[in-house]
């Protein structure tokens, strides 16, 4: 059984004291949950106050971007051994939103893991096809060409530490959730390109979140697929009751 990851995007909301006190709500909501891990994603300056407010628990913090090189003449950007001193342990990579408003390509994305990886940081990976892709029916086609650009460079073992999260572009923040059986076809379908490269072990280890709308009340019957090994979570996210929820449906 490979362990779920139920993981929240914050994206740009919650300032420090907005990312303090929804850790002191929500801690004692998911106390005791031990069946899955818990990541959170908050924005890159409050990394800091989101780890000593999770200090005693099981809920890790990561990094929603990073650039590849260590040090030097990138202004506004945050090297991935930055994140790591700020706390961060997990990195968020190629996100659409990254891709779409700041044209990160599957090159960067190759990039970005591999910095992040090299700093320690467990990157989740962000793959998917936008909305006219979806209805052009290029859906497989453009998870192929993201794998072999961005993913398939890895090495094996660099391969064994990474998450990957299909977040199908018109589902995110639409309220448009894939239904179960599409966001399971996804998820086989970067499970075979895997299996090509990486092989079969690697291939029923690796953890595959789906991404896009989740709610409270569709999680269910996402997490019923033997595909969809946790969740990548925006909107719903940024209240704690409606989070606690989503990660005891894991
Ligand atoms: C996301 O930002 O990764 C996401 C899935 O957003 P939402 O849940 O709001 O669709």
């Amino acid at each position: 059984m490979r362990r779920r990851i139920m993981a929240a995007n914050w994206k740009m909301y919650k300032n420090a004291k907005q990312t303090a006190t929804f850790f002191e709500q929500f801690n004692p909501l998911i106390d005791g949950v031990a069946h899955c891990e818990v990541v959170v994603f908050p924005v890159a300056v409050s990394i800091p106050t989101a780890v000593e407010a999770t200090r005693e628990t099981p809920i890790r913090i990561g990094a929603q971007n990073l650039f590849w090189a260590k040090e030097g003449a990138y202004t506004g950007e945050m090297s991935a051994d930055m994140a790591r001193d700020a706390g961060a342990t997990w990195a968020l990579v190629g996100h659409s939103e990254r891709r779409q408003y700041f044209h990160e390509t599957d090159t960067d994305v190759l990039k970005k893991t591999q910095a992040a990886l090299s700093a320690g940081l467990t990157p989740i990976v962000c793959v998917g096809e936008r909305p006219e892709e979806h209805k052009a029916g290029k859906t497989d086609e453009v998870l192929v060409r993201q794998f072999a650009v961005g993913i398939a460079g890895l090495t094996e073992e660099q391969f064994a530490r990474i998450a990957i999260a299909y977040e199908p572009i018109w589902a995110i923040g639409t309220g448009n959730t894939a239904t179960p059986e599409i966001a399971s076809q996804a998820h086989k379908l970067i499970r075979s390109e895997a299996q090509k490269r990486f092989g079969r072990e690697a291939v029923e280890r690796l953890r595959i979140l789906y991404g896009g709308s989740i709610k409270p009340d569709n999680i269910q019957g996402l997490m019923k697929e033997p595909e969809i090994d946790g969740a990548l979570v925006g909107g719903a996210s940024l209240d704690p009751q409606s989070f606690s929820k989503i990660v005891k449906a894991a």
